[in-house]
């Protein structure tokens, strides 16, 4: 029998996929991490159960207790599903500019959503400001404990990773991988797969999208927010604990007009549905293949599952609106398709 005790227990061992295009135009085997099949279609479904369990640990969240957390989304959809497969409530504050389908997704799942304007970190209202007040409001009420999952600065998000997505990788390939890449929201992610693989001789690249800093943060240490990305979850301004401690051998710039077609033609070419953060993700990947030649293995995070986004990404007028390339078959609409 193979049974998981619970939805918990279903988190991460995610399989490998060989991306065709990539691999073909790079002579490389470029490899996605299938995180979309985490039980929230999403990578941080590993950092809302470690996050989840760490507070347990601690003693901090006891049975019925609440989390609290400001997201972008993903993580919310992973702190509530999960969250109400341990038992706890869940309080999600998420920036108004969303996903609709996002926003949904987390009310439907049983937690309680407040919206706020998507403003600086530096004003109060900020969605990571807003949480963590509340966190600390509700703790002084609630009997079984409140907690703020603060996702980017809390290091059992990374832990996830060094211990479960690095660790999954290594064994999945038989240790024979040459490189990873990964965009950063709270670096959880590329900080945690880095730190668990670099040791073992893998080179770790960054895949930055417009509007983020981290990337000039690695190659000029200054903090330069340049350009404008659709991509939702990922882009960061700053060094977060999550990071710290870790340094990536190659660090690469992504336009949305690089990733997005990779994301369309691997939804009519290779049946894989993502989000915009897997394109950033995997051109990032073409290029650290192009950096070390042909003939290496190279992991890649498929980071969510792209029905989050049928109103952005996969939205002709969206795109318009945005002077974004889109492919004819999106802009004739399914009924051309033959
Ligand atoms: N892609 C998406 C769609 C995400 O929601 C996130 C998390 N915010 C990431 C990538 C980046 O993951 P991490 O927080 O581990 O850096």
């Amino acid at each position: 029998m193979n049974i998981h005790a619970d939805l918990a227990h279903s988190v991460g061992n995610t399989p490998l996929i060989r991306l065709q295009a990539a691999s073909e135009a790079t002579g490389c085997e470029i490899l996605g991490k299938a995180e979309f099949m985490n039980p929230g279609q999403s990578v941080k479904d590993r950092a809302a159960l470690y996050i989840i369990e760490d507070a347990v640990r601690r003693g901090a969240l006891r049975p019925g207790g609440t989390i609290v957390e400001g997201t972008a989304g993903n993580t919310g959809i992973g702190l509530a599903l999960v969250g109400a497969s341990m038992g706890f409530k869940t309080v999600i504050v998420i920036p108004e500019t969303q996903s609709q389908e996002k926003k949904d997704m987390i009310r439907l799942a049983g937690a309680q959503l407040v919206q706020v304007p998507a403003v600086p970190y530096k004003n109060p209202n900020n969605y990571v400001r807003y949480s963590e007040r509340l966190a600390a409001e509700l703790a002084k009420s609630e009997p079984n404990g409140a907690i703020w999952a603060n996702q980017f600065d809390n290091t059992a998000n990374r832990d996830a990773h060094i211990h479960g997505t690095g660790p999954e990788i290594w064994a999945q390939t038989d240790g024979k991988v040459d490189g990873f890449v990964a965009a950063v929201g709270t670096g959880g992610t590329l900080a945690g797969v880095g730190l668990a693989l670099q040791p073992k001789g893998v080179k770790v690249a960054l895949a930055d999208p417009g509007g983020s800093a981290i990337y000039s943060l690695y190659t000029e240490g200054e903090a330069k927010a340049e350009g404008t990305s659709i991509t939702e979850g990922i882009g960061q301004g700053r060094i977060t604990a999550n990071l710290e401690g870790f340094r990536p051998d190659f660090a690469y710039k992504i336009s949305d007009e690089e990733a997005l077609p990779i994301v369309f033609d691997l939804l009519q070419h290779e049946g894989l549905c993502l989000g915009g953060s897997s394109g950033i993700n995997i051109a990032g990947a073409m290029h650290l293949a192009r950096e070390l030649g042909p003939g290496h293995t190279i992991v890649t995070i498929l980071c969510d599952y792209g029905t989050r986004y049928q109103s952005k990404l996969f939205n002709p007028d969206f795109l318009r609106s945005k002077n974004l390339p889109l492919p004819g078959w999106l802009e004739r609409g399914p009924e051309s398709i033959p």
